[in-house]
């Protein structure tokens, strides 16, 4: 065994069928008085349903979560932190809901209750992004991670399934990175197996019947274990790629991961061959990056980025973003070969290893 470091995330996690009913128990655990309810603004009735299952307990309800967790969002919820004097946050919808309950703890410290309905895996994670003036920046700090995770597969039965695909995808690429990452560790490599062979099991059922339960607990199940790769090891290329492509044109987060990943799958393959050929095994396919694309394709995920926004001119400009800054990755990063990888994701051609 090789000497590893691996450090645990402290989080309570409640998973299962109506579990919605547990947030105003786990408010008094948390001795949260004055709660402050956070939605997007589709997703109000939700919201509403919280605020009476806390009863006295809620103080107020914002409902202006948006993608990407604008600074100027935060400021606005904060100032109805500060008029209510809340004490503590419980946060219900996907990744940009919770973006803006993190947002709140970074400034606050509070006490911070999700109640995930999207496979995206933040919930899990001590990572916050957050865009002032156009630019998106991430950082990691213990203060943004939840206290609490309330997993409820009924919310996530009206999940369409054009987003839940996607959203699956995404959640499958941080145990993807996880697989590869410099700092991985024998838990996590397990934990990450363990999601992607369910989740691409449980996927491709969940958009076909979108009310099956059973798939629906597996995919959320399965989501979790992979948020937990995501908040416990350092990402790598794919990451970088989205994060960049995100922020420089703002193209839908999951569907982009979802684009990227197989590429990227590809450009690493004969850098990290064993971690590929387990993730081949668990996707059930000899090569690691045409399962991905197949299942992809399986869930009706979109397969270029020129589909969801990316101009050619925009290959040449995401290069040289991710050149400015380069992550770690197990196979190093060189100009052509990742300007041919994007170019590859762009036109949503097979992908190679862009040697
Ligand atoms: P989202 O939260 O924007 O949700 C997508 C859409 O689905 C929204 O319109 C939402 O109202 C709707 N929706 C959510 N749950 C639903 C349900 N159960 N039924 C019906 N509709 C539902 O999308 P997302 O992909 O979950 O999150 C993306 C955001 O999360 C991005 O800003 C991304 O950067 C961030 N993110 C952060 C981390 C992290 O660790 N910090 C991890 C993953 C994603």
């Amino acid at each position: 065994m090789d000497h590893f470091v691996c450090s645990l995330l402290p989080c309570r996690v409640v998973f299962g069928s109506g579990t919605l009913t547990r947030v105003a128990s786990e408010a008094a655990m948390l001795e949260m008085t004055r709660v402050l309810v956070v939605t997007t603004p589709g997703r109000s009735e939700w919201g509403r349903k919280v605020a009476e299952n806390l009863r006295e307990r809620h103080a107020a309800t914002f409902s202006g979560a948006v993608m990407h967790t604008p600074v100027e969002v935060t400021d606005e919820a904060m100032r109805v932190v500060s008029e209510n004097r809340i004490d503590g946050i419980v946060a219900i919808g996907g990744g940009s809901t919770i973006g803006l309950a993190k947002a709140i703890a970074l400034r606050t410290d509070l006490n911070v209750i999700v109640v995930p309905t999207t496979y995206a895996g933040s919930e899990v994670t001590p990572i916050i992004g957050e865009t002032r003036d156009g630019i998106k920046e991430t950082k990691r700090t213990p203060r943004v991670l939840p206290e609490v995770v309330i997993y409820d597969v009924n919310l996530t039965l009206g999940l369409p399934p054009q987003i839940s695909g996607v959203s699956g995808m995404n959640a499958i690429a941080h145990a993807v990175e996880a697989l590869y990452a410099r700092d991985c560790n024998p838990l996590i490599r397990l934990v990450a197996l363990e999601a992607i062979e369910t989740l691409s099991m449980a996927l491709p059922r969940v958009v076909e019947q979108p009310g099956d339960v059973t798939a629906r607990s597996s995919a959320l199940y399965a989501a979790w274990l992979c948020g937990v790769c995501l908040g416990s090891v350092t990402m790598a290329l794919h990451h970088k790629i989205c994060h960049v492509l995100g922020g420089l044109l703002d193209l839908p987060h999951a569907e982009t991961h979802s684009i990227v990943l197989p590429y990227v799958v590809a450009y690493n393959c004969g850098h990290a061959a064993q971690s590929m050929s387990e993730l081949g095994a668990v996707l059930g396919h000899r090569n690691a990056a045409e399962g991905l694309r197949d299942l992809a394709r399986r869930v009706g995920a979109p397969s270029a980025l020129a589909d969801i926004g990316m101009s050619v001119a925009d290959v040449d400009v995401a290069t040289d973003r991710v050149l400015a800054a380069p992550p770690f990755n197990p196979r190093p990063l060189e100009r052509s070969s990742l300007r041919r990888l994007l170019e590859l994701a762009y036109e949503g051609g097979a992908p190679q290893d862009c040697a």
